[in-house]
């Protein structure tokens, strides 16, 4: 007889064959609203969190404990339910072509979301009047929805957070794809809450209306820019209610749970425990509230091995003895302080792969609380978010020609500032330029291709990139827009802020397109990019850049580049690009500098 374990293992890797197909099928264009969408389909721990809330603790001692735990839960994964939507729909409506933008469309969303909840309010308000008098709501519930129906309301969840992630393979389907995901999380939600363990729906409702205030106070308000934190703060908040729920399990059962159900549960806490600490950290090192250098110490790798091998021993012991002991909150607590280990020692600008990596941790927190709670749909989302992350680090690293163990271990970007300067002094002079100068240039120019990178988004200089291309177009200039996969730090980052700047997407060209058109281009303009265009990728192979695909700007006719000094990039090393004979520099803020650039350029007219 196959059982649940066995259908839940099965479940967990065919989730994983399905996600991989599905999200290598995403295009690198909307790589940053994968993540986001991803993001929000794991916020599916609402369904267990919300039974951990509801359910009837009263043969518990202290069982309030529970309830609180619960109610935190529900909380997080509220939050990240309705943020993690409401974002990646405001990046996914971003993403119109010149016709779409040109044609307009009504906003339907606010009728949408308002016709939705006038329907749950009135089924709510129907359910309530035609209670029995004295009966509990929740045995009420029970007594009319047949359990079966929760069952089949998920597996028509599963399909649409399938067909949903599936969508995402064309900017033309991807918001579609979305909604049928977020129609999907209502329907798990909704039919969790007739779940025969609820009994109780006033930690819930309380939960639920924090987590949908600030999940959507953060989706409406948090800007373009700041999504890589905001990304990292949602898979903490994530990894909490995993982590959470298996506490308040632990907490209920102890000394009651058979060995393979405590293995899902040591599992799911400590990846959840280690998870929410080391995505804190991230954000904080995105938002600058920690220094974003590596922070390292003597013994470092030491102490985290040790400590990881406590956590292990431990876990294997919980496991063993099936004992209740309070050693499971040391090994909870440890799997924290592990977390601010894990990150702590890597630079900011290696976050991104981190965040991915910790995504993909989020998800096998999730898949391991399907495993407790033996939720299938918690095991299939759980699995499709893992593959995700997992997917998404590998995909950077390829592009930045790295190992994940690089990334994790290796300090990356710390080249002295001495070095540089040496190897720049080697180098030659640099030509600058004036913007009045570039205005000049830009007059005879018929085939522009422009080049942004982490600085226009340093700069917040998309809008003024965007007006200077509708200029040229206006102008009957061919301009085009390069796009490097791991220009910026996150995948898709330039892609999301060009599209917030109403740049339609047809002129964002992919590397492997663009490239071949660099040598028919009478202006390169480089708006804050740099290693990406940096010819030592093919030519040096000391480089730490050699190996790394790269935008070919060199061979271009002519070279402008925007930024403020002769400071490298992320890499730490100097841009052979910027002492050959057709590169000129235009210093400054990229925003400042195209600003003027445009008043100058109308100047001439
Ligand atoms: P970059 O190599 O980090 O260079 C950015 C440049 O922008 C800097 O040289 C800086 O020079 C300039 N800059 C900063 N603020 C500016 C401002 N306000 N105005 C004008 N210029 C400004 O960026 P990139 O070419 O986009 O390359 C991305 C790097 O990040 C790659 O090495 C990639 O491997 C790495 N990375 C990317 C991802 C990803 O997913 N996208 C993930 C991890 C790592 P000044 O200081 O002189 O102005």
């Amino acid at each position: 007889m196959t059982t649940e374990l066995e259908i839940g293992l099965y479940i967990f890797m065919l989730a994983g064959f399905l996600g991989y197909h599905i999200i290598t099928r995403v295009p690198p264009l909307l790589h940053t609203p994968l993540m986001s969408a991803t993001n929000a389909i794991a916020a599916i721990s609402l369904v267990g969190s919300l039974v951990v809330a509801g359910s009837d603790y009263s043969a518990v001692p202290n069982g309030w404990v529970c309830t609180a735990l619960g109610l935190i839960a529900v909380t997080c994964s509220a939050t990240n339910a309705v943020g993690g939507f409401l974002i990646t729909d405001r990046m996914l409506r971003m993403f119109r072509t010149a016709d779409q933008r040109a044609a307009g469309r009504r906003p339907v969303e606010l009728q949408a979301f308002g016709g939705v909840l006038a329907i749950v309010t009135a089924v709510a308000a129907l359910l309530y009047a035609t209670r029995p008098a004295g009966m509990a709501m929740g045995e009420y519930l029970h007594g009319h929805v047949a359990p079966e129906a929760l069952r089949y309301c998920y597996i028509l969840s599963a399909g649409m957070f399938v067909l949903g992630l599936k969508g995402l393979s064309s900017p033309k389907t991807a918001r579609s794809g979305m909604g049928l995901a977020a129609f999907g999380m209502f329907v798990a939600v909704v039919g969790t809450l007739f779940h025969p363990h609820i009994v109780t729906y006033r930690w819930i409702a309380l939960g639920f209306a924090i987590g949908a205030v600030v999940g959507g106070t953060m989706g409406f308000s948090i800007p373009m820019t700041a999504v890589p934190q905001r990304t990292a703060i949602s898979h903490s908040l994530g990894a909490l209610a995993a982590c959470l729920v298996g506490v308040s399990e632990y907490f209920r059962y102890q000394g009651g749970l058979d060995r393979v159900t405590l293995t899902a549960l040591d599992f799911e806490v400590i990846i959840g425990a280690l998870t929410f600490t080391g995505s804190l950290i991230a954000a904080a090192k995105l938002q600058e509230l920690l220094p974003g250098r590596p922070i390292t110490y003597r013994g470092q790798n030491i102490l985290s091995l040790a400590l990881l091998s406590v956590i292990a021993v431990s876990a294997v012991y919980l496991v063993l003895t099936q004992a209740a002991t309070a050693f499971f909150y040391v090994m909870v607590s440890l799997s924290m302080v592990f977390g601010l280990l894990l990150v702590i020692p890597i630079g900011a600008a290696d976050m991104p792969v981190v965040i991915a990596l910790l995504n993909s941790y989020g998800g096998l927190a999730d898949a391991a609380m399907g495993f407790v709670l033996m939720n299938k749909i918690q095991i299939i989302t759980g699995s499709l978010d893992g593959t995700s992350g997992f997917l998404l680090s590998l995909l950077m690293c390829r592009a930045m020609n790295r190992s994940a163990t690089n990334v994790l271990f290796g300090a990356f970007g710390t080249v002295s500032e001495d070095e540089v300067a040496a190897a720049a002094a080697s180098k030659g002079t640099v030509r600058n330029i004036t913007a009045e100068e570039t205005a000049v240039l830009f007059e005879t120019a018929r085939n522009v291709i422009v080049v942004p990178g982490y600085g226009m988004a340093v700069a917040q200089a998309q809008h003024a990139v965007a007006e200077l291309g509708n200029i040229l177009h206006e102008r009957g200039v061919d301009a085009k827009y390069a796009i490097h996969p791991v220009a910026g730090r996150m995948p898709g980052h330039m892609n999301v802020l060009l599209a917030e700047a109403n740049v339609p997407y047809e002129q964002l060209c992919e590397m492997e397109a663009i490239n071949p058109y660099f040598p028919e281009a009478d202006i390169a303009l480089v708006v804050g990019a740099n290693d990406v265009t940096n010819p030592a990728a093919k030519t040096n192979k000391s480089s730490p850049l050699f190996g790394m695909p790269i935008l070919e700007v060199a061979r271009a006719k002519s070279i402008i580049v925007l930024k403020r000094s002769m400071r490298p990039g992320f890499a730490g090393v100097d841009n052979d690009l910027y002492y050959n004979e057709n590169c000129m520099m235009l210093f400054g803020d990229a925003k400042d500098s195209i600003t003027r650039l445009i008043s100058e350029m109308k100047s001439l007219l």
